[in-house]
């Protein structure tokens, strides 16, 4: 099931429009200019219209939402804290009244508290919105990020601490959920550059969160190295996490049947060719074992995507002798890299779904 971060630029369905002529199986979108903490209610014709034209697409039960980057929810600020308390009920009531299932944010920055302290906050914060929103289906998804300055939620168990938090406090589990960006996890440190490397991330994460809670994938290749802390998007395949690392997430069962969503770069073409064409061909080859030019490693066979067993791949045999999967794979730094310059906050609408 695969989508991409789209522009509602001129009317909301536009994206699903564009979702459509890319072939894609749904689509992630801003509700709302994602830069303003006020937006004007969703009328009942823009309400309507998408939801009757993701009923004719197929994508109910499957769209995204990001929410916006002004949201803070582990801030130590009081009004910066009500703010992304409200923006945040407000993003939560604009995707239910869309019928969204999935809402994806960033955790939160602790800025001058500690983590702690800024755990506790989002805690805090989730009881007031679930209080606020009582009843909604709407399922809130914290990301991962690459965990540069005091932002919260690169590592697997604190997200996991943080969910553990969150529901000590309220008792909606159902509404809570976890969206794993392949680019914020391999930058943040977990090595997603080998198949048998990015098995054993995603053996952790089952280990450590568990997969049943990660409703959503935010498929975006690399260009910051592992461990670098820069949330910078690279196309599918050609940056420094590539092909295998893709291939190890696409084939687990687990996210067969979750919403992938690719958060690459727009910008340009490749040839003729859209950039998330490109990509979602590459990830469907990558997930059908088909080989891709130029491939990385050779896989024995395809095999069903619902192939049990965990590293199946690592065992097969490569019909060419050269596979790059074998569990040789350079052992992993988990010291802390250099921090890595902040993102720049200031950039073009489109780029900004490349470090969503
Ligand atoms: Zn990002
Ligand atoms: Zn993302």
């Amino acid at each position: 099931m695969f989508g991409s971060h789209l522009s509602i630029a001129g009317s909301m369905c536009n994206a699903l429009d564009e979702a459509e002529s890319l072939g894609l199986d749904t689509v992630q979108v801003f509700t709302k200019n994602q830069q303003q903490w006020k937006a004007k209610p969703l009328d009942a014709t823009t309400i309507d219209s998408w939801r009757s034209r993701v009923a004719e697409l197929g994508f109910s039960g499957r769209t995204v939402s990001h929410a916006s980057y002004l949201i803070n929810l582990a801030s130590p600020d009081d009004a910066l804290w009500a703010k992304s308390i409200d923006l945040m009920t407000d993003e939560i009531e604009r995707c239910e009244q869309l019928g969204i299932p999935f809402l994806v944010h960033h955790p939160g920055a602790f800025t001058t508290s500690t983590r702690e302290a800024g755990l506790a906050r989002i805690a805090r914060a989730y009881r007031e919105l679930f209080t606020r929103t009582k009843g909604y289906r709407v399922v809130s998804c914290l990301e991962n990020t690459v965990g540069s300055g005091s932002n919260l939620g690169r590592e697997f168990t604190e997200l996991a601490a943080l969910r553990d938090l969150i529901l000590n406090d309220a008792v909606e589990a159902q509404r809570l959920g976890v969206c794993i960006d392949t680019c914020h996890a391999h930058a943040g440190g977990y090595d997603l550059s080998t198949f048998a490397a990015a098995s054993q991330a995603i053996d952790r994460l089952e280990a450590e969160l568990g997969l049943q809670w990660v409703r959503v994938l935010h498929l975006n290749d690399s260009k910051g190295a592992l461990g670098s802390r820069l949330d910078r998007h690279e196309h599918i395949g050609r940056g420094t996490i590539g092909d295998a690392g893709f291939q190890a997430v696409l084939r687990r069962s687990e996210f067969a049947n979750i919403p992938k969503i690719l958060e690459t770069p727009k910008e340009g073409e490749d040839g003729s060719e859209l950039w998330d064409t490109v990509n979602l061909r590459r990830l469907k080859a990558l997930q059908q074992g088909s080989s891709v030019e130029p491939i990385s490693i050779s896989t024995a066979k395809p095999e069903p995507a619902k192939s049990k067993g965990k590293g199946s791949f690592q065992r097969s045999p490569s019909p060419r002798g050269k596979s790059r999967t074998a569990p040789s794979a350079k052992p992993i730094p988990r010291s802390r890299p250099e921090r890595a310059s902040q993102k720049n906050p200031k950039s073009g609408r489109r780029g900004k779904a490349e470090r969503a």
